[in-house]
């Protein structure tokens, strides 16, 4: 439900916005890498990004996640304004979890010290808390017998799922993920992609940059083709693929599929 009491009828809980961006514009140096940009994701959300190369698509999770400034505009999650720095900003970005192509483990330490760290460091909870937390969170992704094990003793889809439970660990209240399975081997896509498809089906709102288009049509309740820098079309899942509104997304979804 809302504040206002009406159930939005293209979410699947009904949320009201979550994450909202108006206007967002930036630039490196003379490349204007986000060109006002307008997007509203609600609370229950899957909002699957996709779109060629170099579009902006990084771009635009990181500075949700407030690891690139914008320029112009503004970006509010949960109808909070984005810090600058300091505290307010580390808790921001506890709210806003972050998963990347190349997983980003801490290789020095173990998968459960991994996924421990944030909660104990920024959330201050107790070790042995964090210690329980985690291994529920890793049984989630089905990797709790990896528990005392090193990033680099894991095979890529582990150390991915490693990377989800991590983020996870620090309750966010919603989930980027930026090709988190381009890296992978073909064989372990699935099991990475499984895990964030039950991550959608419990309700958690996500944001997710992706290649692979069965998930698309499968979990997203919105697809948003952006490229050059601007959204260029937003539609439903179904709409998209079988009858994209632009020429631009007809061109790259012949080049793809
Ligand atoms: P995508 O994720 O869609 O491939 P990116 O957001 O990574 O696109 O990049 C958008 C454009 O911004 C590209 O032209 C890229 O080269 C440029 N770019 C990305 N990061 C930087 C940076 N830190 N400095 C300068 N240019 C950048
Ligand atoms: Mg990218």
């Amino acid at each position: 439900m809302t504040d206002s009491g009406k159930v939005a009828s293209d979410t699947p809980s009904g949320g009201g916005p979550l994450v909202v961006l108006e206007k967002v514009n930036k630039y490196f140096g003379d490349l204007h890498v986000l060109q006002d940009i307008d997007l509203t994701v609600h609370r229950g959300e899957v909002v699957v990004v996709i779109g060629p190369s170099g579009g902006g698509k990084s771009t635009l999770c990181r500075s949700i996640n407030r690891l690139e400034p914008i320029d112009d505009g503004k970006i509010l999650v949960d109808g909070e304004a984005l810090p600058a720095e300091g505290k307010q900003l580390a808790r921001h970005r506890a709210d806003v979890g972050m998963v990347f192509q190349s997983f980003n483990l801490f290789a020095h330490k173990t998968i459960l010290q991994n996924v421990t760290l944030g909660p104990i460091k920024v959330r201050k909870v107790a070790k042995s808390t964090a210690d329980k937390e985690a291994l529920e969170l890793l049984e989630r992704v089905g990797i709790a017998n990896q528990a005392e094990k090193y990033p680099a003793q894991l095979s890529g889809g582990q150390q991915q799922r490693a990377a989800i439970a991590r983020a996870l660990a620090m309750r966010p209240k919603v989930m980027l993920f930026d090709e988190p399975t381009s890296a992978l081997d073909p064989e372990m896509v699935k099991e990475v992609l499984d895990v964030m498809t039950s991550l959608a089906g419990e309700g958690m709102t996500m944001i997710v940059v992706t290649h692979e288009m069965g998930f698309a049509r499968r979990a997203a309740n919105k697809v948003i083709f952006m490229a050059d820098g601007q959204i260029v079309e937003e539609n439903t899942p179904d709409e998209f693929f079988t009858n994209p509104r632009t020429d631009r997304a007809k061109d790259f979804l012949s080049k793809i599929l």
